[in-house]
């Protein structure tokens, strides 16, 4: 391929998968139907991109590296059912895309990963799932459960948005340069309908920070500012637990008995 010159970037996260059997299982792990509206996120050199093709009918890409973006040009130069989009997948806005069946793939930049998911959750709507390959610390946090040591903002935020599955370890000798530390392929299935009913986002996203300011701290000490010890038990939660001993249900009810005092005393 011309990318064969590419020197992988570090502020770009650039990884290359060489491994064929992993890249097999991840493509079958996705398991791309003709028609589905799949959309890659950091093709690369296109080492999922090539597989991935071969069963759709169309497939969108969105490559940040002009280099790459532009030697994806020249590779897949006779290939109509590839659309390559060259821009920063932070700032897209993915109602562009039509349809509302959208399956998201790809092997993330580590450095914006966690910022690039939440940018997803904004289009849940239009999402029918996510498989991502990620850190495995990452992922470990993703999926984590309460009382989990992992278990944190993100367990939460995402497990409210989506059903979360780890899936399997990629090995740092997969990729080309290898990184530091093991991967691991992420499922993320959004819910259609919330599983809680959630009044407003901010004050989730509010009550599940400040719970974990400070991991060891009460529920009652970590929310003094925001709620009292009486509200949060007549709320059916014990004001002596810590947040990492609360489901993603018990932070819906903290956010709500957030929200419903804020509108009450404006
Ligand atoms: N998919 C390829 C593979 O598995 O070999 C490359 C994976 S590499 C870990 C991440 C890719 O994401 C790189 O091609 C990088 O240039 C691209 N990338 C980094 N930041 C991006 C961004 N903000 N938007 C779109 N692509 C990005």
């Amino acid at each position: 391929m011309h990318s064969d010159n590419h020197r992988a970037r570090k502020r770009f996260g650039q990884n290359f998968l060489h491994d064929q059997t992993i890249i097999q299982r991840i493509v079958d792990t996705i398991n791309p139907q003709e028609h589905d509206h799949i959309i890659e996120i950091g093709p690369g050199k296109g080492a999922l991109t090539s597989p991935l093709l071969k069963r759709l009918e169309k497939l969108n890409v969105i490559e940040i590296d002009k280099d790459l973006a532009a030697a994806l040009r020249t590779n897949f130069a006779d290939e109509k059912r590839l659309s390559i989009h060259e821009t920063d997948a932070l700032n897209l806005d993915f109602n562009s895309f039509e349809h509302t069946d959208l399956r998201i793939v790809g092997n993330l930049p580590y450095n914006i990963s966690t910022p690039i998911l939440f940018h997803l959750l904004r289009y849940r709507e239009r999402i029918k799932d996510m498989t991502f390959m990620l850190q495995k610390e990452l992922v470990d946090r993703i999926c984590a459960n309460s009382g989990n040591k992992q278990y944190g903002r993100l367990s939460i935020m995402v497990q409210y948005y989506c059903d979360v599955e780890s899936l399997f370890i990629v090995k740092p000798e997969a990729f080309t340069p290898s990184p530091k530390v093991d991967s691991a392929i992420v499922k993320l299935t959004p819910h259609p309908h919330p599983r809680y009913e959630l009044s407003d986002h901010e004050s989730l996203k509010i009550i599940v920070r400040e719970s974990f300011s400070q991991r060891r701290k009460t529920i009652r000490n970590a929310l003094k500012k925001y709620l009292d010890e009486t509200t949060i038990r007549n709320a059916g939660i014990a004001p002596e637990i810590r947040a990492e001993n609360l489901e993603v249900s018990d932070f819906v009810t903290l956010a709500n008995c957030y929200h419903h005092m804020k509108i009450n005393t404006l």
